[in-house]
C-alpha cells in the first residue's frame, strides 16, 4: 500500500484528502460536544435561575406569612373575648388576601374562633392534630401543608403559633391558612407567560416529603410527585440538580431542581428537552451543513485537481517513461524532484534524461562544428586533407585514418594518412577489381561501408595490425571523390552514432575538398587575374597621384564641390590664397572658402555680394581684390559645371588665379600710354616749336637765338631720348634683360656730376655733399647709378623747398648714399607705394604736374640690380630717399672717417 502511495501523485493527493477530512471531521466532533455541553449548561442555568428565583420567591412568602401571624398572635393574646379575636381575624384576612383561613385554637387544641366563621367546626379538635401538637411543644411558627378538614377543603399551608405567657404558659394557638392555589399563581403567571412565547415549562414547588405545594395544575395539589421529578431528591437534601428524564407525557424532559432550605421544600422547573435543546439541535444542523459543503467542496476540488492536473500529469509521466534511455545514466542526487517515485519523480527523471541527452547532442555538434570550422579553414587541397584527418580522429576513438584519392585509371591510392605504416602508404592500390575492399564499396555506392579486419583477408590495414575499417565516402560533383577510411587496431564494429557523426562531418569535408580543390583550380586564373588588377589599379594609382601632382602643382588655385556644395578638394593654391589649410576646407560647405575670402577682401562689402552670386551660381566670373601678405592681390573666379560622361552633375569646381600682375601690366599699359602721351606730347610740341620758329622765313633770327632754339630742340630731344630709354630699362628689368657693366667707381665724382647738371636746370636751390674721406670706391655700373641720382636729386630739387644735402658714408660693406631735403615729405601711408611705377603722392601731385611717377621706379629697379636697396624715411619736415652700393676694394675698417660738409663747386676744387 505504502509503496502504491509513493508510486502514485494520485494515491497521494487521496491520502492527503482522506486525512484531512478525518482531521475535519474529528474536530467537528470535539467542536459539537463542547459546544453542546456549553449550550446545554447555558440552558441548565437559565432554568436553576428561574427556580432559584421562585424558591426565593416562596421563602420569602412564607417567612412573611409567619411574622404577620407572630404579630397577630401577639394581638390576640392581648383581648380577652372571642368575639374581639374574631374582629382582629377579620382585620388580618383582610390585609392579608393569601390567607384562607384563621384559627384559634385553646391550649389543648380545641378550635375556638374561626375566620372565616365555620360554626361547624368551632369546639372541635383541629385537624391535622400534627400542627397542634408540634405547635405546642415550640415557640416559634410550625407550619404544615394539608387540608384542614374541620373547616374547609382548600389545601394550604397551616401556620401555628404557639401563644404564651410571660412565664411560659400556653394560652392558645394562633393558626392560619395559606392557600396552595394562591401559592400557585405566580407560578401560574410565568407559565403562561413563557407559552404565549410558544415554551412549554412546568412548575412544580415540593415540600419535604414530596407533596406537590405549588403548581400550576391546580388538581395536583397535594399529590406525591417526587418519583415523577428527576433531580428533586438531591434538591430536598439542599443540592442543585439538573437532570433529563422521562415526563408523565412519555417525553423527554430536562428538570432542573434548587432548594427552598428555610421551609424544606424544592422547586422543580421542567420543560421539553427538544424545547430547552433546540439551540444544540440548530447548531448540529449548522456543523453538519458545514460539514457537508466543506466534503462537497473538497470533493468538486478533487475532481478539478483530479481531471486538470493529476491525469495531465499522469499521462505525461506515462508517456515520457516510455521515452528511450539515454546512455548517461541519472544521477541520484541531481534533482530532490526526480528522486520521487511518482509521476513527478518521473517526469522530472525524464526531463533531466532529455536535457543531459539535448546536452550529449550539443556537445557532439559543438565538436562537429568545431571540426568542421577547423577543415573549411584552408584552401590548400593537401592541408584540407589533412585536417580532415585529424579530425575524424578527433571525433571518433581510431588508430589511423587516411583519405584515398583515385588516380586518372581510377585506382585508389593514398592522398594523405596518419597512423599507417610507410609501406601502406606507398603501396597501396585499389582498382575497381577490389571490389571485396570497403572504400572500393564506398566510393562505388556513395555510402559508408565498414568491416572487420580478418587474417583470411589479404590488406594492407591486416598487416598494420588494424582489425576493423570504416570508409566514408566524400563525393564531390566538381572535384571528384575520395575516401575517407578510419582504422581501429581493435575487431569491433563503428555503432550508429559514429558512423552518423563521421557522415555530418563527411559532408563539411566534402564542401572544404570541393573548395580547397577548385581554389586550386582557380587558382592560377585568380592570380593572372589578382595581377591584371594589381597592375590597373597601380595605373590608376600612379594616374591618379599623376592627377593630385598636377593639381596641387597649379599655381590657380582649384576647388572642387559635389552637387550639395560641400568641398570635395582643394588644392595648396587655394589655400593659400584664402589663408586656410586643406583640412580646414575639405568636407566643409564652399561658403567656408567665401567668408574666408571676404574677411581678408580688401572691400569687405562689395567683395561680399560678388562672392554671394558667384555661390549661387548667378554669376561665373568675377575679380575680387583681396590682401595677401600686405599687398593687394586681384583674384579671378571662375566657376564651372563637372558632369559625367552623361552629361549628370557631379558637382562644380572653381578656378582661383591671380591676376594681380595682369592687372598690374593692364594699369601699366595704359597709365603708359597715357604717360607716354602726356610726355612725348610735351617736348614734341617744344621741338616742333623751336623748329617752325627757325624755319620762319619772315623772320631772321640772330645766330645766338637760332643756337638757343637749336639748343632747346637737341634738350628736348634728349628728353625724349632719356624717357625713351627709361621705359625701355623698366622693360629690360621686367623682363630681367638689364644688362650691368659694373666697375669700381668713385661714388663722389658721380654725385658732383649730377650735382654740377642739376645746378643748371634748378638754380635757386641750394645743395650740400656730406663725404667720408676715405670713401670706398663703389662697384657700380656709373650710367645706372647716374640715372638713380639723377632722379632723387631731382626729386629733392622739385618737392623740396629749396636746400638739399646728399650724404655718402660707409656702412659694413656697403656705401649708402641718401638724398635729404625740406618740405612737405611723403604721407606714412604712401611711403610703401612711391617706389611702384607709376606711383605719384599726393603732395608730390600738387607740387608739380607733368611727372610721370617713374623715377622711383626705375631708381630701384636700378638699385636692386645692384643687389642692394632703396628705401625712403619722411617726416613732416625732412624727406630722405637713401640707398646702399656695394664696395669695390675692402678699406680699413678702423680708419677715422672724415666728414666733410662741402658744395660741388667746393668739391670741384678740392
Ligand atoms: P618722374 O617720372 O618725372 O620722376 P615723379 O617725380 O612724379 O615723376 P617719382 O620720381 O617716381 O615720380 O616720384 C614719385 C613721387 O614721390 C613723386 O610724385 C612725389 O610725390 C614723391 N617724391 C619723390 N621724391 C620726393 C621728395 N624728395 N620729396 C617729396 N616727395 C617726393
Ligand atoms: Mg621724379
Amino acid at each position: 500500500m505504502l509503496h502504491l502511495v509513493r508510486r502514485s501523485l494520485l494515491m497521494q493527493l487521496l491520502s492527503v484528502y482522506l486525512l484531512f477530512v478525518c482531521v475535519v471531521l474529528v474536530g467537528g466532533v470535539a467542536v459539537n460536544n463542547v459546544v453542546e455541553q456549553q449550550l446545554r449548561n447555558d440552558v441548565q442555568a437559565s432554568d436553576q435561575a428561574l427556580a432559584q428565583e421562585i424558591a426565593l420567591e416562596t421563602n420569602l412568602q412564607i417567612r412573611d406569612a409567619e411574622s404577620s401571624l407572630v404579630a397577630l398572635g401577639k394581638q390576640v393574646a392581648q383581648v380577652q373575648s372571642e368575639q374581639q379575636i374574631a374582629d382582629t381575624f377579620q382585620t388580618y384576612k383582610l390585609s392579608r388576601p393569601d390567607v384562607d383561613h384563621v384559627y384559634w385554637l385553646d391550649p389543648v387544641g380545641v378550635l375556638r374562633v374561626t375566620w372565616p366563621l365555620n360554626s361547624a367546626a368551632l369546639d372541635t379538635e383541629f385537624s391535622p392534630p400534627d400542627v397542634v401538637q408540634r405547635a405546642r411543644m415550640s415557640t416559634s411558627p410550625v407550619f404544615e401543608v394539608g387540608i384542614a378538614v374541620e373547616t374547609t377543603f382548600n389545601a394550604g399551608v397551616i401556620i401555628a403559633q404557639p401563644m404564651r405567657t410571660s412565664d411560659g404558659r400556653l394560652l392558645g394557638i394562633v393558626a392560619a391558612s395559606i392557600s396552595l392555589v394562591e401559592l400557585s399563581e405566580p407560578l401560574v403567571s410565568v407559565v403562561n407567560a413563557q407559552q404565549q412565547q410558544g415554551r412549554h415549562l412546568m412548575i412544580s414547588v415540593i415540600d419535604g416529603h414530596g407533596v406537590l405545594v405549588a403548581t400550576p395544575q391546580r388538581a395536583r395539589i397535594l399529590q406525591t410527585v417526587l418519583d415523577e421529578l428527576p433531580g428533586a431528591n438531591q434538591a430536598l437534601h439542599n443540592q442543585v440538580a439538573s437532570r433529563l428524564g422521562r415526563g408523565q407525557d412519555g417525553q423527554d424532559w430536562l428538570f432542573s431542581a434548587v432548594p427552598i432550605s428555610d421551609a424544606g421544600w424544592a422547586v422543580v422547573v421542567q420543560r421539553p428537552s427538544q424545547e430547552a435543546l433546540a439551540v444544540v439541535a440548530q447548531f448540529h444542523l449548522w456543523l453538519l451543513a458545514v460539514i457537508l459543503l466543506f466534503a462537497m467542496g473538497g470533493l468538486l476540488f478533487w475532481l478539478i485537481l483530479l481531471g486538470r492536473v493529476i491525469r495531465p500529469l499522469h499521462m505525461l509521466a506515462h508517456q515520457h517513461q516510455a521515452l528511450p534511455s539515454s546512455k548517461l545514466t541519472i544521477p541520484v542526487d541531481t534533482t530532490i524532484l526526480a528522486t520521487r517515485g511518482d509521476e513527478v519523480g518521473a517526469l522530472a527523471r525524464s526531463l533531466i534524461r532529455l536535457e543531459l541527452d539535448g546536452l550529449d547532442k550539443l556537445g557532439e555538434l559543438r565538436t562537429l562544428l568545431e571540426t568542421s570550422n577547423a577543415v573549411v579553414g584552408s584552401l590548400e587541397p593537401h592541408a584540407v586533407v589533412r585536417k580532415i584527418i585529424r579530425e575524424a580522429r578527433r571525433l571518433v576513438d581510431v588508430q589511423a585514418a587516411a583519405v584515398l584519392l583515385p588516380d586518372e585509371a581510377g585506382v585508389l591510392r593514398v592522398l594523405v594518412s596518419d597512423g599507417h605504416s610507410e609501406h601502406y602508404d606507398q603501396e597501396l592500390a585499389l582498382t575497381p577489381e577490389h571490389s571485396g575492399s570497403a572504400p572500393v564499396i564506398a566510393l562505388r555506392d556513395g555510402a559508408p561501408v565498414q568491416k572487420l579486419l580478418s587474417s583470411g583477408t589479404a590488406s594492407f590495414s591486416y598487416e598494420d595490425g588494424f582489425r576493423s575499417v570504416l570508409a566514408i565516402p566524400i563525393i564531390s560533383r566538381h572535384a571528384g571523390g575520395v575516401v575517407l577510411l578510419v582504422h581501429r587496431t581493435e575487431p569491433h564494429l563503428f555503432n550508429q552514432n559514429e558512423i552518423d557523426l563521421l557522415l555530418t562531418f563527411a559532408n563539411y569535408a566534402t564542401l572544404a575538398w570541393e573548395h580547397a580543390v577548385l581554389y586550386e583550380r582557380s587558382d592560377e586564373r585568380l592570380h593572372e587575374v589578382a595581377r591584371e588588377n594589381e597592375r590597373l589599379y597601380q595605373h590608376a594609382a600612379e594616374e591618379k597621384h599623376k592627377l593630385a601632382a598636377i593639381m596641387e602643382s597649379m599655381h590657380d588655385g582649384l576647388v572642387l564641390t559635389g552637387v550639395d556644395g560641400v568641398i570635395l578638394y582643394a588644392n595648396q593654391s587655394a589655400s593659400t590664397l584664402v589663408g586656410l589649410s586643406s583640412a580646414a576646407l575639405e568636407h566643409r560647405p564652399i561658403s567656408t572658402l567665401y567668408a574666408a575670402m571676404g574677411n581678408i577682401a580688401v572691400d569687405f562689402q562689395q567683395t561680399t555680394a560678388v562672392l554671394a552670386q558667384i555661390e549661387i551660381a548667378a554669376i561665373h566670373e568675377a575679380i575680387v581684390t583681396i590682401l595677401s601678405y600686405d599687398q593687394h592681390s586681384a583674384i579671378h573666379l571662375r566657376l564651372f559645371d563637372v558632369n559625367d560622361e552623361l552629361g549628370e552633375s557631379l558637382g562644380r569646381g572653381l578656378l582661383l588665379r591671380d591676376v594681380t600682375r595682369e592687372h598690374e601690366m593692364n594699369e601699366f599699359k595704359t597709365t603708359l600710354l597715357a604717360a607716354v602721351g602726356h610726355e612725348v606730347r610735351t617736348p614734341l610740341a617744344a621741338i616742333k616749336g623751336y623748329a617752325s620758329t627757325l624755319l620762319q622765313e619772315d623772320v631772321s633770327w640772330s645766330m645766338l637765338d637760332q643756337r638757343h632754339f637749336l639748343q632747346m630742340i637737341s634738350s628736348e630731344a634728349d628728353r625724349l631720348t632719356q624717357l625713351v630709354k627709361n621705359l625701355l630699362d623698366l622693360s629690360r628689368q621686367e623682363a630681367g634683360l638689364l644688362q650691368l657693366s659694373q666697375a669700381p667707381t668713385r661714388i663722389q665724382e658721380l654725385i658732383v656730376t649730377v650735382l654740377e647738371q642739376q645746378r643748371i636746370q634748378h638754380p635757386t636751390v641750394s645743395m650740400q655733399m656730406q663725404f667720408s674721406s676715405s670713401l670706398p670706391a663703389v662697384n657700380i655700373d656709373s650710367s645706372r647709378i647716374e640715372v638713380v641720382l639723377h632722379n632723387l636729386v631731382a626729386n629733392a630739387a622739385v618737392y623740396g623747398e629749396g636746400t638739399m644735402t646728399i650724404q655718402a658714408e660707409c656702412q659694413g660693406d656697403y656705401v649708402v648714399v641718401s638724398v635729404s631735403n625740406s618740405g612737405q615729405g611723403i604721407a606714412p601711408d604712401e611711403l610703401p607705394h612711391v617706389f611702384e611705377r607709376f606711383y605719384r603722392a599726393r603732395y608730390g601731385r600738387q607740387q608739380r604736374l607733368g611727372g610721370t611717377g617713374l623715377g622711383l621706379a626705375i631708381c630701384k629697379a636700378f638699385v636692386e640690380a645692384h643687389g642692394c636697396k632703396i628705401w625712403a624715411e619722411s617726416s613732416e619736415r625732412i624727406t630722405t630717399i637713401a640707398f646702399s652700393l656695394p664696395i669695390a676694394v675692402t678699406v680699413n675698417p678702423t680708419a677715422e672717417t672724415l666728414v666733410v660738409d662741402i658744395s660741388p663747386e667746393e668739391w670741384r676744387r678740392v
